[in-house]
């Protein structure tokens, strides 16, 4: 069994990230510079937006932090989206999911310009990935992809049985993981709440992406000898044994999974952490697409 270590992929990319900076300040071009707006007090928004800010103070970045209240009105939030679009410094914008229940989020998505939506959720670039052309990847999918592209696993012509069909995760991972691309040409069955007999199909795939937010939901008996697990999953669950008070879990049963893998992502350390470096890649990207 082969782990797919996203902390020990992700810290190689920021490390190529940083000197690409280095170099574009070297030549005069403008560092790349992302903007995050959170809105209200969630407290894994705030750490999951601490951690893209950190991130890209690390590799050279700059970043700008739009903190709103729970109160801001749809309006006023849309507003501040136009100002950024607006804003020739800033390349790259997201918006911290989930939103306030009074704010549409595809209203929001759909307002984020397009060259500045490094988190790929514009409805023009979820259309251009469809299309296998150039567009900004969704940080997950992508940052799953650029994991299994480093560990070369090979993904041409074998099932690939994604579990969870949400616009961020598992509609996209779906996409990229039948494109004629490398990695991809993979044959796909993709999954959902409403799918029968889910063990007889798992038990078929050379590679199952799992993403539906339930703590060891695949076990060792729904899985063949050498297939590859991707665990997108990550929920707190109450644990006595960490200060913290919880622990996070991956949607598939670790070590009994492990024993059948050729490869296996761990919870955490694996899909997480190649999330913000997709986004980081995405941001210099609008900044090299423009030179
Ligand atoms: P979501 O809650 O939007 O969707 C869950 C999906 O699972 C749905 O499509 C549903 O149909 C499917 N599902 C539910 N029960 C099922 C069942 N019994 N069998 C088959 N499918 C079933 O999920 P999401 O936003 O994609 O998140 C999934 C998990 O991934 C969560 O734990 C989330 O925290 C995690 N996540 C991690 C990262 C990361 O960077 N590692 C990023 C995004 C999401």
């Amino acid at each position: 069994m082969i782990l797919l270590d996203g902390k020990k992929t992700s810290a190689d990319i920021k490390e190529e990230i940083k000197a690409e900076v280095s170099l574009l300040k070297k030549k005069g071009v403008k560092v790349p510079h992302l903007a995050a707006i959170l809105v209200g007090n969630d407290g894994a928004s705030q750490t999951y937006v601490g951690a893209k800010v950190k991130a890209c103070e690390y590799v050279g970045f700059t970043s700008t932090l739009i903190r709103l209240d729970d109160n801001t009105t749809e309006e006023e939030l849309l507003n501040k989206v136009r100002e950024v679009n607006n804003n020739v410094d800033i390349d790259g914008l997201i918006v911290q999911l989930p939103l306030p229940k009074h704010i549409s989020e595809i209203k929001v998505t759909e307002t984020i310009s397009p060259d500045k939506d490094v988190d790929g959720f514009h409805p023009a670039n979820v259309g251009k990935m469809a299309l296998n052309l150039p567009s900004y990847l969704p940080a997950t999918p992508a940052g799953i992809m650029e994991l299994l592209a480093r560990y070369d696993v090979d993904t041409v012509g074998k099932h690939c049985v994604v579990i969870g069909r949400s616009h961020i995760v598992g509609s996209p991972m779906s996409i990229l993981m039948a494109r004629n691309t490398k990695p991809g040409n993979s044959t796909v069955t993709l999954t959902h709440s409403r799918t029968q007999n889910l063990k007889e199909i798992t038990l078929q795939a050379d590679i199952i992406i799992v993403a539906l937010g339930k703590p060891e939901f695949l076990t060792a008996d729904m899985v063949k000898d050498g297939v590859v697990i991707v665990d997108v999953g990550i929920t707190r669950v109450p644990s006595t044994e960490t200060k913290s008070g919880f622990r996070l879990k991956g949607d598939v049963k670790f070590d009994e999974v492990a024993e059948k893998s050729s490869f296996i992502t761990p919870v955490p350390g694996g899909v997480g952490p190649m999330t913000i470096v997709s986004l980081m890649m995405n941001t210099l990207q609008a900044v090299k697409s423009r030179l």
